[in-house]
């Protein structure tokens, strides 16, 4: 059974994709021409009504808008590239003792897997500060034969 995902909406994913996608050029009040520079791809974003006024923005990506409560919000969500589509967030990985992946955390500390040992173990620790949820997920994590890697 996968735990469901849940996004934070930090942003850091089009912080970082981002920076590889450029407008070409302004089709109407709402769509533009972009590049993609990764896979090199064309794409043209639609934006949502909401966001009309704020495209381009001035964070890495040009679509990439903040709310007043620092949320991250991709304007052109319907019409976002392949690259945005095919991203898979991840902040830990946990491998196998042959090295297969068994699951990796998503958003802050979602686990997305379909291994029973590894969805039996896992426990979010709501209100447990990250450097003490981390070592001990990790201890467990390993008791059970795995090895977790984790991104900063
Ligand atoms: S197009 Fe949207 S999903 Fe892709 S990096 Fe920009 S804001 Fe994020
Ligand atoms: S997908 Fe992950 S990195 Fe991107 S906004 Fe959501 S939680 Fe943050």
């Amino acid at each position: 059974m996968a735990v469901s995902f849940v996004c934070t909406s930090c942003g850091r994913c089009c912080s970082s994709l981002g920076r590889s996608i450029s407008i070409v050029r302004r089709v109407t009040g709402r769509h533009f021409d972009c590049q993609e520079a990764v896979r090199h791809e064309s794409f043209r974003a639609e934006i949502a009504d909401e966001y009309r006024g704020s495209v381009p923005s001035g964070e890495a990506c040009p679509f990439l808008v903040r709310t007043a409560l620092d949320e991250a919000i991709c304007a052109c969500y319907q019409t976002r590239p392949r690259l945005c589509r095919e991203y898979r967030c991840a902040s830990m990985r946990v491998f196998d003792s042959g090295g297969v992946e068994r699951g990796h955390v998503g958003g802050r500390r979602s686990l997305l897997s379909d291994d029973p040992i590894l969805v039996a173990l896992w426990d979010s620790g709501d209100g447990e500060n990250d450097a003490t949820w981390r070592k001990r997920m990790d201890a467990a994590i390993t008791a059970v034969g795995y090895r977790a890697d984790w991104y900063d």
